[in-house]
């Protein structure tokens, strides 16, 4: 497998562009032309993560944080990252990281999290701005049909879990076409009418590109007529956190139990419980504090994060219960949803979760 693949096919998933502007996701060491025999799925690249990479043969680190987060100054093997990079170019091996992207799809780490709680009606806490455009585009009847099915086969018209939506209005183009033009119908020189459909789209704004190559690919005139637009619509499954309801009310002891046990965590510290069961949970994996205040406007009876501090844990104001699970307790089934997705795309390509726990917190 040549690491380019393995990168397209996580970037068709979670976007680069959509990572956070501190954030530095994306392949940090190694040449994307490579072949390699089998990738490792971590949270964090340390040394001893590297190590079990050259152990066990993989060309690629796929990790969750990015080994290199500011600016080196120099590579000598002075500090741990350091370190880890000469040793990944001694030993041939790339590392990729897909962070705050991966954070900000739905059914990325917030997703995976929300699955585990068995969570439903999922939607991201804040959307990211600016995320969806319209593209109207005007064609004849004859071809509106392959028009609007090349659109859909691109990813535009998926709304919620609905996909194929778009609006269709019919009416009339004219065109005339001038000194070397070769039109698909009418004569040169003379104005022509031609019954149209105007049909309209929304879709993401990383696929644009793909998407206007696809509609133009199955249209037949030589000069597309199309409109894109951005709109200011919010897109619910593009942002940070997600919130979602439980199938049934769980006490909210019960329900701190079962985020514990499920999450394999040492400890949940949380905020003073409320008497009243949990329907409507918020997640953030990570460092999720920033959101509180989002969760408590969706209404959330818990939120369910990592890396809360104590004036932090004030700002619940006895309305929602803080539960924090820990960074790494929050995050580590993201490894598990990485394995999974690069192996429905290659079946027949190693993906390996590592052995390493890299969890710098120790409980005792
Ligand atoms: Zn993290």
């Amino acid at each position: 497998m040549r690491i380019q693949e393995v990168i397209t096919a996580l970037e068709s998933w979670a976007p680069p562009v959509l990572q956070e502007d501190y954030d530095n996701s994306g392949l940090q060491v190694g040449d994307r032309q490579l072949e390699v025999k089998a990738a490792l799925v971590c949270l964090d690249c340390t040394e001893a993560v590297l190590d079990e990479a050259v152990r066990k043969g993989c060309g690629l680190v796929v990790a969750h944080h990015p080994v290199i987060f500011r600016g080196l100054k120099g590579l000598t093997g002075s500090n741990e990252v350091e370190r880890i990079l000469l040793k990944a170019i001694r030993h041939n091996v790339a590392i990729y990281a897909i962070h705050t992207n991966l954070d900000n799809v739905i059914d990325g780490v917030n997703g995976e999290i929300a699955a585990r709680l068995g969570l439903t009606g999922l939607q991201v806490l804040d959307p990211k701005a600016g995320q969806l455009r319209k593209l109207a585009v005007f064609t004849p009847h004859s071809h509106a049909e392959a028009v609007r099915s090349a659109l859909f086969v691109a990813g535009a018209g998926r709304v919620g879990l609905y996909d194929e939506c778009s609006y269709n209005l019919e009416g009339f183009g004219t065109f005339r076409g001038g000194e070397g033009t070769n039109a698909y119908v009418g004569e040169k020189g003379q104005r022509h009418t031609e019954p149209e459909t105007r049909v309209e789209v929304i879709y993401h704004a990383p696929l644009e590109r793909s998407i206007v190559a696809a509609m133009k690919a199955a249209h037949p005139y030589e000069e597309v007529a199309y409109d894109l637009v951005p709109l200011l619509n919010a897109h619910s499954g593009v942002g940070s956190g997600a919130v979602g309801e439980l199938p049934e009310a769980e006490a909210e002891e019960a329900f701190l139990a079962r985020v514990k046990r499920v999450f394999g965590a040492a400890v949940v510290r949380h905020t003073a419980l409320r008497g009243r069961p949990v329907k409507r949970v918020a997640v953030c994996g990570g460092s999720g504090a920033f959101l509180i205040g989002r969760a408590l406007a969706a209404g959330a009876d818990a939120f369910v994060t990592g890396d809360v501090k104590y004036h932090q844990f004030f700002e619940a104001d006895g309305r929602m219960v803080i539960a924090d699970i820990g960074h790494f307790e929050s995050e580590r089934f993201t490894m598990d949803l990485i394995q999974r997705r690069l192996t429905e795309n290659f079946p027949t390509f190693a993906v390996h979760l590592t052995d390493t726990v890299t969890n710098p917190i120790h409980v005792s």
